[in-house]
């Protein structure tokens, strides 16, 4: 009976973790966690599993590295000594997108690469991506889940009994696909207010992820009718949503913050086109795909 009512009062306790744990990775997760799930995702990487494929060219990647670290000169940055901050190369020319794994091991996919015009625009992608490993939106996310699997598993061990309830529910699906995890509404806006401010200690122009949203915006419209989960900016889209909204809230920060019109020279244009075009050449799916992109897997969240 004693057990029961333990259970009972760890039920309602998880279940309320479910809608409120961001408080509960602050509190009891520490940084290591993010650290050694990150590492694993990197490690997978190496491994090539999971359709990844690491482009091992230390030109490239440390001339991306040293844009990454240009935002992590950020003061609001507050993890730059427990998470490694390494920036990994994809090579996928079908998959326009940047992923950030916990603990600070950032992905960014060949694609977007070709895709992004300049330094700045890649610098203001790199810095939201950032914040979402410095405000751990992943193990916030993961940590519902958890959260949500002990809530069903108690709730049917009250019914099934404990033997039935582990089979009925069942660990696999917890931990595996972190990445694929759409963020929240509230964890993007997040990611763009606290990328916007760490892109404020760079000498690039502040507002520029803007662009990249703008882009975006033409290219759909350029490809109007064709279903997203068949163009390369599936996977984008379904891990960040994208309107006008987001848009404009760029543009209300830039002019919040009183930040003048953009010199050309804040972008970083040539020196990004010329280390791209050496390194990587010209992107078959850059402007008109000729063949048919990479399919992905994933719904659009919008
Ligand atoms: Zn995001």
């Amino acid at each position: 009976m004693r057990l029961r009512i333990f259970h009972y009062v760890l039920l309602i306790f998880l279940s309320l973790s479910v809608t409120r744990c961001g408080w509960m990775v602050e509190s009891f997760f520490p940084l290591t966690l993010d650290e050694l799930l990150g590492k694993q995702f990197y490690e997978a990487a190496v491994l090539g599993q999971e359709g990844m494929r690491i482009k091992h060219d230390e030109k490239l990647r440390s001339y991306i590295q040293g844009i990454a670290d240009r935002v992590l000169q950020s003061n609001l940055i507050q993890y730059k000594k427990d998470f490694p901050y390494k920036v990994t190369i994809l090579d996928d020319d079908g998959v326009i997108n940047a992923v950030c794994a916990p603990g600070g091991y950032i992905f960014v996919y060949t694609g977007l690469l070709h895709f992004v015009k300049n330094e700045a625009t890649l610098a203001g992608i790199l810095a939201h991506e950032i914040a979402h490993a410095e405000k751990r939106h992943s193990m916030k996310q993961l940590s519902s889940s958890i959260a949500t699997y002990f809530a069903i598993y108690i709730t049917l061990s009250f019914i099934l009994g404990p033997e039935l309830a582990e089979h009925a529910s069942g660990w696999a699906s917890l931990s595996s696909n972190l990445l694929s995890l759409a963020n929240s509404r509230g964890s993007e806006e997040e990611a763009d207010e606290f990328g916007f401010q760490y892109m404020r200690a760079t000498p690039y122009y502040p507002g520029a992820s803007a662009n990249f949203f703008r882009d975006i915006k033409a290219w759909r419209q350029k490809h109007l009718g064709e279903s997203e989960d068949s163009i390369p900016l599936g996977k984008y889209l379904s891990t960040h949503p994208l309107d006008d909204d987001r848009i404009a809230e760029s543009e209300r920060r830039v002019k919040e913050a009183g930040i003048k019109e953009p010199d050309e020279k804040s972008f970083f244009k040539e020196r990004y086109t010329k280390m791209i075009h050496s390194t990587l050449g010209e992107s078959k799916n850059q402007e008109e795909p000729e063949s048919e992109p990479k399919s992905t897997d994933l719904k659009t969240s919008k």
